[in-house]
């Protein structure tokens, strides 16, 4: 059975840069599927602007169609703050046997030292760094080691173990991020070509970042 991807984040909104990193990542590892997670009430940052239900139905349209990707909304039916191990831990509930890797982009992998029980998640699952613009791979510190020791440049091993790798991946470069959208729509512009035309035509009609 091929592995499991888990994509988390605050998706405000989803944009292309979210969606083409995934989409190498399915392809690429040869996942069997990539679960995008919005996260409900995220603890990095106290604040997101749509709502996690906006978030997700953002993340639904987005990816309408595409075989391989699912929206998964397992961190809004769940109270308190998003821990990303929690989650893991449900997956892993759920999928007892199957390879499960964490998919983050780089500026994602830098925090994780202050991510909730982070010395636990490859326990549970490999980590996938997906490399993004201006970011380098740290070779020191925390981040440093867990790559000397765990770091593997080959896909099988995402295949033939069911966690505990990490696995840096080069993916194509589209510097978008959701900050930059948010100040362009409440700036009165149009953020078409950045998102499917489905996502941005959903921010649009129901003004979400209008006012921020
Ligand atoms: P913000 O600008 O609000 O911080 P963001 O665009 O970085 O948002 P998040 O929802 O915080 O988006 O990110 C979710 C995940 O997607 C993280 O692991 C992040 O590293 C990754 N990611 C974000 N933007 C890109 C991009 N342009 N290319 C590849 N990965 C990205």
């Amino acid at each position: 059975m091929k592995p499991i991807g888990v994509f988390g984040g605050t998706f405000d909104p989803i944009h292309y840069g979210h969606l083409r990193s995934a989409f190498e990542m399915l392809q690429a590892l040869d996942f069997e599927q990539v679960r995008f997670i919005p996260c409900g009430d995220p603890p990095h940052r106290g604040v997101t602007y749509a709502t996690a239900v906006q978030r997700l139905r953002l993340v639904e349209l987005a990816i309408n169609g595409q075989n391989g990707f699912i929206a998964d909304d397992c961190e809004l039916k769940r109270d308190g703050l998003s821990y990303t191990v929690d989650t893991l831990e449900s997956l892993r509930a759920e999928f007892p046997d199957r390879s499960l890797g964490l998919i983050v982009g780089m500026d994602a992998f830098l925090g994780l030292p202050e991510w909730h029980r982070w010395d636990e998640i490859l326990d549970i699952a490999h980590i996938v760094v997906a490399h993004r613009p201006g970011w380098k791979a740290p070779d020191i510190g925390a981040l440093g080691n867990l790559i000397s020791d765990y770091g593997t440049h080959r896909v099988e091993d995402l295949h033939t173990t069911v966690a505990g790798r990490v696995h840096i991946h080069a993916v194509t470069q589209l510097e978008i991020a959701s900050t930059e959208i948010r100040e362009l729509v409440a700036a009165g512009r149009d953020p078409r070509f950045l998102m499917p035309d489905a996502v941005r035509d959903e921010i649009l009609d129901n003004e979400i970042y209008k006012g921020d």
